[in-house]
């Protein structure tokens, strides 16, 4: 079912309070009338970036671990508590790709290395990548958390002890919400398909279905619903427990499949692959064919599901994180694929992840085409911020506007989320500005467009402000007397 349309409204702009401010000032006052009102101060680019700078977004993915288990240093995605943390995700990866040597590489991030050394070895490597959006973020974090001008030799001892500092409790709000101007995040934890957060309005959960359809992981998904399985209708019944307890707090469902296979899933039933699961279960081996009937039943089995508790289904199409590893030719269908799941579940809304980059063209045509395609920008400005621009730049004028969501940080550690947003306000303003002196829109309309495709169109998509409800109440807050605090309430209501 499609959530209720979007519109600009003027009473949601008012409720980010900054944006209304600047719109006034700037004699933007967003309905028809607007024409009328007083004239703009300033250039369109001053207050396009004012206006794109103090409104609030909505970060719809990220994989941040909980605060208190970041805080203790000791979780299997953080590898070393030091400044080297930062570039742990994603700059390893270019790092990598640019030519240091796995043994330098290894000793940068490891727990054992004297932090203020680790400068020595990313030196002659930090020009090769700190222009990349990887880097760029990375470094901008600093400056911004660390009060540094740029990373080096004579800064890196100030980075390290900013580091210890800021790393605390409340860490996460401080970085999000105070600085980044995030209004809530989605998480697709890593460690579990549904995690119960002790944030929960800040880190709202997406159900990630990668587990109950690819494997499928039996051993991780059975033993907490607590069911036997012994055939394929014990596994729906695994199934239908996670989206019967989670469904209801998740804001979406989520798989990054994508790094395996193609997304092109035939509805097979499930009479046919019956036996296959008994091999599954049996340890027996699988021919591919096979295997990718099994994926391919439970992916629709997963999909109605989340189709039934209202829950958009997001998907990773295009880049792989990671490095010498990526099939080019795999990632180029995904356009493709995509555009028959959006034909084959009309009344299912999915949102394609990071843009499908380098293959951004295809997606604009299927957002414009297809009712329930969306298009999620999340990660993109940091995999290639210049190719982010020339998307949404092309989409605002192509497809509707309510068809994009611009940021998700996509990141395990919180505080690079602060220079992705940044470069993420960077762009969305540079788009704005385009449009408007490349005479595609005039300020009113372009101005218009912020609020929505910041934070309007995600608090639509994935029903939040119901959702926020939902969370207050949610088991495991009540039941272990965390309670989420009223600012963070307030906020993301
Ligand atoms: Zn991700």
């Amino acid at each position: 079912m499609l959530s209720k349309s979007l519109s600009w409204s003027r009473r949601n702009v008012l409720k980010t309070g900054g944006v209304a401010g600047v719109a006034v000032a700037a004699g933007i006052q967003g309905g028809a009338s607007a024409q009328s009102a007083r004239p703009a101060r300033g250039s369109p680019k001053s207050i396009i970036e004012q206006l794109v700078e103090s409104t609030a977004i909505i970060d719809t993915h990220e994989h941040l671990i909980e605060e208190d288990l970041r805080l203790a240093g000791k979780h299997r995605l953080i590898k070393a508590n030091d400044w080297s943390c930062l570039l742990s995700h994603y700059l390893n990866s270019d790092l990598t790709t640019c030519g240091m040597p796995r043994k330098e590489l290894e000793a940068f991030f490891a727990p054992g290395t004297d932090p203020l050394r680790k400068w020595s070895l990313l030196e002659p490597y930090w020009q090769r990548v700190r222009h990349t959006g990887y880097g760029q973020a990375v470094e901008i974090a600093m400056m911004r958390l660390y009060d540094i001008e740029r990373l080096s030799g004579d800064t890196v001892n100030k980075v390290q002890q900013g580091y210890e500092r800021t790393l605390q409790p409340g860490i996460y709000k401080k970085v999000l919400q105070d600085m980044g101007r995030i209004e809530s995040c989605q998480v697709n934890s890593l460690d579990t398909p549904f995690s119960e957060s002790r944030q929960p309005l800040l880190l709202m959960q997406d159900l990630s279905f990668r587990g109950m359809h690819i494997g499928p992981d039996i051993e991780s998904c059975a033993g907490k619903a607590g069911i036997a399985v012994k055939d394929l209708q014990d596994w729906h019944r695994v199934i239908d427990w996670w989206f019967r307890t989670y469904g209801p707090y998740a804001v979406a469902v989520k798989s990054q499949a994508a790094y395996s296979r193609n997304i092109d899933y035939e509805d097979v039933p499930a009479e046919q692959v019956q036996t296959v699961f008994k091999s599954r279960l049996n340890g027996d081996p699988i021919g591919n064919a096979d295997r990718k009937r099994l994926e391919d039943h439970l992916f629709w089995y997963c999909v109605r599901k989340a189709t039934e508790y209202e829950l958009p289904v997001k998907i990773h199409t295009g880049y792989y994180a990671g490095s010498d590893s990526m099939p080019l030719s795999r990632v180029e269908r995904n356009a493709a694929a995509a555009s028959d799941l959006c034909k084959a579940a009309p009344d299912t809304r999915f949102v394609f992840m990071h843009i499908d980059y380098p293959y951004y063209e295809p997606m604009i045509a299927l957002a414009k085409h297809y009712t329930n395609c969306y298009i999620d920008m999340c990660w993109a400005w940091i995999v290639s911020p210049v190719a982010s621009v020339n998307f949404l730049k092309q989409f605002l004028v192509t497809a509707p506007a309510n068809k994009v969501l611009t940021f998700g940080g996509d990141y395990i550690p919180v505080e690079p989320v602060l220079g992705h947003v940044v470069l993420a306000r960077r762009g969305i303003a540079r788009v704005l500005v385009d449009l408007v002196e490349e005479g595609w829109l005039n300020l009113e309309s372009a101005s218009s467009l912020a609020e929505p495709i910041m934070r309007g169109n995600a608090r639509a998509l994935f029903n939040l402000e119901h959702k926020a409800r939902k969370l207050q109440a949610a088991p495991w807050i009540s039941s272990n007397g965390v309670g989420p605090t009223q600012h963070i309430i307030n906020q993301a209501l």
